[in-house]
């Protein structure tokens, strides 16, 4: 993937302006597909993540949770995920505004490797009667007749230059969320916006979901005696489960902000360092091993919104096979920041009821300055699920509105990020997609 960054950007849609919304930096492009590169962490959306928030501007998804859901048991089956039993329940301190949830590991053990797909399930698709794999293939274009709804396949290249066309009854573009708005930009620059472009979304809305340290908590001594329940123990041996909070759904509407998750990771036995206690001088007063006997860092995860202006767009330089490289404008919302702000707080608080411990904030947060955020490297929305052709790419059955026969899979799709890793999402949604496309198929026969 060609990759060009840029800092400025246009705050307008369709003449509104908006307000001001920050740069994003994004990891360097990877080889091969971001799922040889995922860490597995995995956890499903929320059930009111699909609910409409118009107080933040986001409408409902077009589907419900349980269309969604229904299609996890065998998308954690693929991914190698056990099972989320009890996914959410009450923490100590938490008031009703933060739970403890549950995240889930691919493969197997914390630290052994995630599922790798492609070896995991090479063996069963080349022995598929069904299935053609044709390995080191570029999609480049889509093959399709400007008085018609449909497309017939799409042309392709090998990497010695090699052309040929890939034909069927129906085509679905799975090449990752930055790859899949690429493909259809380029494919619409010759076909007058006709993919999926009637609200000139393909590309926009781009979201990630920002993350950060916000600080460092302590444990207290009277921690000890709620080792079982808080799972601090387990933490402490840098085993499963770990302990991360995330706000009820009436914290968050209470509050307008974004949905975000915080972990409590890193969790060691030792005293604070000069530069850790900075200028607190209350921190400074507590003593290792009588106050606190545990110092971790703080991290948070926030949902990102999707702007217009945020977005995969196309530069003028070709790659070797023609096509045009690619521009990543990605753009964080402002609510982020009240929200990170909202989650530490929360925190805090939660450890002070709880008794638990206490939470030292970082400096850039005291001071009011912006979030350090970075990338999580999930690339998300740029074909958007929308229920009207102009709000969105693809429809609720992840078909690019007004083509009858081209699909998209992939966190591409996502309208909104909530605020879990994808991966898992994106395998329930595409299995939704190939069940889709099966009944289809079982109608045409
Ligand atoms: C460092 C890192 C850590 C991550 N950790 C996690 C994690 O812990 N949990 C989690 O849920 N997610 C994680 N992710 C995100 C996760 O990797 C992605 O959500 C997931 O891999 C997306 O799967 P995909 O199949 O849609 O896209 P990809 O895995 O990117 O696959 C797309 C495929 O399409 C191919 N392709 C692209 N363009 C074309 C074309 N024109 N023609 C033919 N083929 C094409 C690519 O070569 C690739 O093989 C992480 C990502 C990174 C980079």
């Amino acid at each position: 993937v060609g990759v060009q960054r840029r800092k400025s950007g246009v705050l307008r849609r369709r003449g509104r302006r908006r307000r001001l919304s920050r740069p994003l930096r994004l990891a360097p492009a990877l080889s091969r597909g971001a799922s040889n590169h995922w860490g597995g962490r995995s956890r499903h959306f929320e059930r009111f993540d699909f609910d409409a928030r118009p107080e933040l501007g986001l409408a409902a998804w077009p589907i419900g949770y349980d269309d969604f859901a229904a299609y996890l048991p065998e998308a954690r089956r693929l991914c190698e995920l056990p099972d989320f039993a009890v996914d959410r329940e009450p923490v100590e301190g938490g008031a009703d505004r933060l739970e403890r949830i549950v995240y889930r590991h691919s493969g197997g053990p914390f630290d052994g490797p995630p599922t790798h797909f492609g070896e995991e399930y090479r063996s069963a698709l080349d022995s598929s009667e069904t299935v053609e794999l044709l390995l080191n293939a570029n999609a480049l274009d889509l093959i399709g007749r400007p008085d018609r709804d449909r497309v017939e396949g799409v042309a392709a290249a090998a990497y010695d230059g090699d052309r040929f066309d890939a034909r069927g009854d129906a085509v679905a573009l799975a090449m990752g969320g930055i790859e899949n708005a690429r493909f259809l930009l380029h494919a619409n620059a010759g076909a007058a916006d006709r993919y999926g472009n009637a609200g000139g979304w393909v590309g926009r809305g781009f979201m990630d979901h920002p993350s950060c340290d916000f600080g460092l908590y302590f444990i207290t001594r009277r921690l000890y005696s709620h080792l079982p329940d808080f799972g601090v123990q387990t933490l402490y041996r840098r085993q499963k489960p770990e302990l991360i909070v995330a706000p009820t759904e009436a914290a968050i509407r209470d509050a307008g902000v974004a949905n975000f998750h915080v972990r409590f990771q890193r969790l060691e036995s030792r005293a604070l360092t000069e530069e850790e206690i900075g200028g607190a001088p209350m921190i400074r007063d507590l003593r290792f091993g009588e106050d606190y006997f545990f110092v971790g860092d703080l991290f948070c995860t926030v949902e990102q919104l999707p702007l217009w202006e945020s977005r995969v767009g196309l530069i003028d330089e070709i790659d070797p096979l023609g096509m045009r490289r690619v521009l990543l404008d990605m753009r964080v919302d402002p609510n982020a920041e009240r929200t990170i702000r909202f989650a530490a707080e929360e925190t805090a608080r939660m450890l002070v009821r709880s008794g638990l411990g206490r939470a030292r904030f970082d400096d850039w947060l005291v001071a009011g300055e912006p979030a350090p955020f970075y990338s999580s490297n999930h690339h998300i929305g740029t074909t958007r699920m929308a229920a009207a052709a102009t709000d969105g790419v693809v429809d609720a059955d992840c078909r690019v509105h007004g083509t009858e026969n081209l699909f998209c899979a992939g966190s591409s799709v996502f309208p909104r990020a909530g605020h879990c890793n994808p991966t898992l999402n994106l395998v329930a949604l595409a299995l939704r997609l190939a069940d889709h496309l099966d009944a289809v198929a079982d109608r045409q026969a």
